[in-house]
């Protein structure tokens, strides 16, 4: 979803398209949602991707909420240029499950 005005990405919050750029707004559409849970899959993929990675990460006392397991994985991640905050992943060293989480 890039802004008409300025094709910057934009971000989708309560509903709607906005632009943090230009400050364009418009409303989701069907065919919006479609789009987003696609993107959303293909970050799926990528993170399973990281599997050679994890060993070298460090870890944290968390609780999995798959297994409960107390410790995992983590690291951040950028996910995209015009989206400036990093999310924080965990992955679960017993059962492999990943997570993420945002400030
Ligand atoms: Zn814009
Ligand atoms: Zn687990």
């Amino acid at each position: 979803m890039f802004c008409p005005e300025c094709k910057s990405l934009m971000i989708s919050s309560a509903g709607q398209l906005k632009c943090r750029k230009c400050g364009y707004i418009r409303n989701i559409t069907d065919k919006d949602q479609m789009q987003i849970r696609t993107v959303r899959q293909e970050k799926e993929i990528v993170i399973v991707e990281d599997g050679e990675q994890v060993r070298t990460l460090p870890t944290i006392a968390i609780r999995c909420p798959k297994c409960e397991n107390n410790l995992a994985f983590w690291w951040l991640r950028q996910l995209r240029a015009a989206d400036e905050s990093e999310v924080r992943f965990f992955r679960c060293c017993k059962c492999g499950h990943t997570w993420r989480q945002y400030d």
